[in-house]
């Protein structure tokens, strides 16, 4: 049979070209999605083939609604080969935090949390699959990188010493590093996680599982609906800005391309690693091994962000 690979956020963006990627290669798509409607659409929209593809529901911003995205996966037989830890919220614009049914802010809850637990309960899914090759790959950015251009912009992710999920991340507390509530820096913030996690997951299983745990920055895909919630102004101007002042931009189409090379090419079958084609795009532009920012590629960091985030989700 074909192999499986799970993709959160499948109905938008990078998430949707990467399920078109993945099913061209062969694959059989579990797009992982809040609303089910909108992600039958999507794949119909950019032609996935029908039998290449099954919706699931999942809010990832529920810890609930996690687990009962894996109990229902389960449920349908399938061995999971390969999981995309993909669908994020950007919210520039909001003033108040939102809050997940537990209580925690959204955006680290949705980009962060969920995602946290989701990769902990299926890691036994992916020790079971016979594949020879499992991967967990989980989206990171430039802009969780203060190290390079694109991630010079203030203001820049700050873990602190965690102080805000030390203190149970629930209201009052809206940051993780328990400081003032700030949206843009939220997004940052829980992408850096994001790829803590990802060297986390490799420092602890790789070698006893012989999983690949990998992450990247596909390039700016200035397109997607990622920056829905941003002034309409900014929306235009932005794939303007990347494509002809930073070069920067990338298409939908490739993003997914990249995304889904990083899934399950041959070439990029390294644990640990996280994987950039730069900032600057080139035609036939290669892809290298970057390293991460001196945050995500904090060891003490990781290993307490994991111990907080398991608490926080109800692991431990
Ligand atoms: P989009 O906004 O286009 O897609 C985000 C996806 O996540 C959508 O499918 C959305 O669902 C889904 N999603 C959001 N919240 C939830 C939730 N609570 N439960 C389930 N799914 C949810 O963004 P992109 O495609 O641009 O971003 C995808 C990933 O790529 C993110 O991790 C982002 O950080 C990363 N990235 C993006 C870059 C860019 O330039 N765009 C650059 C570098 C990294 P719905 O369709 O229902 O809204």
């Amino acid at each position: 049979g074909k192999s499986t690979v799970i993709i959160t956020g499948a109905s938008s963006g990078v998430g949707l070209y990467t399920a078109k990627a993945m099913a061209n290669k062969g694959w059989h798509v579990v797009m992982a999605c809040r609303n089910l409607e909108k992600a039958e659409a999507a794949a119909q929209s950019v032609g996935i083939p029908k039998d290449s593809y099954t919706v699931l529901h999942i809010d990832l911003g529920s810890l609930d609604s996690v687990r009962q995205f894996v109990n229902n996966f389960r449920a349908s037989g399938k061995s999971l080969d390969a999981l995309l830890c993909n669908a994020a919220i950007y919210m520039p614009l909001i003033k108040e935090p939102l809050r997940s049914p537990e209580g925690y802010e959204l955006t680290m809850t949705t980009n962060h949390l969920g995602h946290f637990l989701l990769c902990n309960l299926l890691l036994e899914d992916l020790k079971k699959s016979p594949h020879g090759d499992r991967r967990l790959v989980i989206l990171g950015t430039v802009t969780h990188n203060p190290d390079e251009l694109g991630g010079k912009i203030p203001p820049r992710p700050d873990l602190g010493d965690l102080e805000g999920f030390a203190n149970g991340f629930k209201e009052p507390i809206t940051m993780i590093d328990g400081k003032k509530f700030e949206p843009v820096k939220a997004y940052k913030d829980s992408k850096v996680c994001n790829v803590l996690t990802m060297r986390e997951l490799h420092r602890r299983y790789h070698d006893s599982t012989g999983i690949v745990f990998s992450s990247l920055y596909p390039g700016c895909v200035a397109e997607t609906p990622l920056f829905r919630n941003h002034y309409p102004l900014f929306q235009k101007i932005f794939p303007i800005f990347q494509k002809y002042i930073t070069g920067g931009y990338v298409s939908q189409e490739l993003s997914g391309e990249r995304v889904a090379s990083v899934i399950a090419d041959p070439e990029y079958k390294q644990s640990g690693a996280y994987w950039s084609w730069g900032n600057r795009q080139k035609k036939d532009r290669q892809s290298f091994v970057q390293k991460v920012s001196p945050q995500a590629r904090d060891d003490e960091k990781a290993e307490k962000l994991w111990d907080l985030s398991a608490k926080l989700v109800g692991l431990a």
